[in-house]
């Protein structure tokens, strides 16, 4: 199967309302993008399947949502102030900026001149400032990554839902970066999402649990559909490592414009706990705070036979949601030869990402019996399926089928004569369910179509009825 290209995905994403680019009416935005109707079903069908699999099917995590901006000395103790940065070389012919370690021969990106400025650190922060004047004191940050939040209420979350060791802290929200070269659609942008979970345990401990990670996000990626052929695991180098990291293992997704990151589970290791709690130590020496109130500002756990504190090693996998969602759509994307000459192009998501689960297509838009049947259909589906189920009434069967293949909806239920013209029980009203991947059609009762379609939405194919 050939990747689509990435011009392929962004028409596709714009004609049929997956993504746009943002504030567009006045010349767009770069590196943002806003999700249209389909596009944000879709990406809030994965990050439902990533809360799924990270906080209510296991018993030792916990979610969270904290705020996006941050008070600027968290990010300051967190090492993100100093060293959250990229290099950043200009071009002294036509000016345009880039990021060092994207260049090749030591050539501008546009006009291909070597007279480049020495690269120099630039932070991909963005700060603002909270309260009427702005000033110093109160500067905040919009956060690069949703992990410090995490960090901030480790103590919180520990003390109310009195958790012990292993256990942890998943959150999914935006993240912000000033990206110096956005690029490649909606896989680096300045504004993102990202799914993080902080995973706490003791030291000694972090090195399975490591492995653990990565083993069980590999194959979560492969039952949102990725296949294991353009999905790998790269060990990051010593020269690759975040100042937290002891080690990082990045999948690897490959992209229409290559293999790239989709995730990275990394060992941070005491790092972020330990510098909050020694910031908090300084502080609380500063206020000559007593040992007991000291205490409870350390993001740190009391080991109680030794009664010493103990800073827990932190395992994160750490995904973009948009990242995951292009590789999605482009793993889904095919172009089919039909024997009639035609190409139909299709998106083979998996059912429980579809953006509409069920389309309703009635085979005569004005007849009045039709479209009250097809109301009462609507009302059942809606009852049993959860997800978008969309009513197509344009009357024409045929567009309908192939602006659904475009779409990925699984299933089109169609309402035509026969399925009004129940006579007894003996010869109920039938339909038509038409399935997006095999193209086949099969006639159901209207009592059968619920049990029919949960049957096909939810078994995996190799699963006996
Ligand atoms: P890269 O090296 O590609 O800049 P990173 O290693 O800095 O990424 P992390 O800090 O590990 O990324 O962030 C975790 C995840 O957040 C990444 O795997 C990616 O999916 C997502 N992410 C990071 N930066 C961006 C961005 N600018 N646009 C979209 N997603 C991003």
């Amino acid at each position: 199967m050939v990747a689509p290209s990435m011009d392929v995905l962004v028409a596709l994403c714009k004609r049929r309302g997956f993504i746009y680019p943002s504030s567009s009416v006045y010349g767009g935005l770069a590196g943002m993008y806003d999700y249209g109707p389909l596009g944000v079903e879709l990406k809030n069908n994965l990050k439902n399947a990533w809360w799924q699999s990270m906080v209510h099917d296991r018993d030792d995590v916990d979610g969270l949502d904290s705020c996006i901006m941050m008070d600027q000395t968290v990010l300051k103790y967190s090492g993100h102030e100093s060293t959250f940065t990229d290099p950043l070389v200009d071009c002294r012919e036509c000016k345009m900026r880039m990021r060092a370690d994207f260049i090749e021969n030591n050539q501008c990106i546009g006009c291909k001149s070597t007279n480049l400025t020495e690269a120099r650190d630039f932070n991909l922060m963005f700060s603002t400032s909270i309260g009427p004047i702005a000033s110093s004191e109160n500067k905040a940050y919009l956060r690069p990554e949703t992990a410090q939040g995490i960090f901030m209420n480790f103590k919180n979350v520990l003390d109310s839902q009195s958790r012990k060791l292993p256990f942890g802290i998943a959150q999914i929200g935006k993240a912000f970066r000033n990206e110096i070269t956005p690029r490649n659609f909606i896989f680096r942008v300045r504004e993102f999402e990202q799914m993080e979970l902080e995973f706490f345990v003791s030291p000694g401990d972090d090195e399975s649990w490591h492995q653990y990670w990565i083993d069980t996000r590999y194959q979560w990626w492969q039952d949102q559909g990725l296949s294991p052929k353009r999905l790998t695991k790269a060990e990051q180098t010593a020269d690759d490592l975040a100042h937290y990291a002891k080690r990082t293992v990045d999948l690897l997704y490959t992209f229409p414009h290559g293999p790239d990151e989709i995730e990275g589970i990394a060992n941070r290791t005491d790092y972020d706990l330990g510098s909050h709690t020694k910031e908090q130590d300084q502080l609380n020496i500063q206020a000559k705070v007593s040992e007991n109130q000291h205490a409870t500002q350390r993001l740190a756990i009391k080991n109680l036979e030794t009664n010493a504190w103990q800073v827990p090693y932190v395992i994160e996998p750490s995904c973009g949601v948009d990242r995951g969602l292009l590789a999605i759509l482009s793993e889904a994307y095919e172009e089919e030869e039909l024997e009639n000459g035609s190409t139909r192009i299709v998106l083979k998501l998996k059912p429980h990402l579809a953006p509409i689960k069920v389309a309703v297509i009635p085979i005569a838009k004005n007849n009045e019996q039709i479209l009250n049947m097809t109301q009462k259909i609507l009302k059942i589906l809606k009852a049993h399926i959860p997800g978008k189920i969309l009513l197509e009434n344009t009357g024409n069967i045929g567009k309908a089928y192939r602006r659904h293949d475009e779409i990925g909806t699984p299933f089109c239920v169609t309402i035509d004569f026969d399925t009004i013209s129940a006579e007894d029980a003996t010869h109920p009203g039938t339909l038509t369910i038409r399935d997006r991947d095999s193209m086949t059609q099969t006639r159901v009762s209207i009592a059968d179509l619920v049990p029919t379609l949960i049957k096909m939405n939810t078994l995996p194919q190799d699963c006996p009825a």
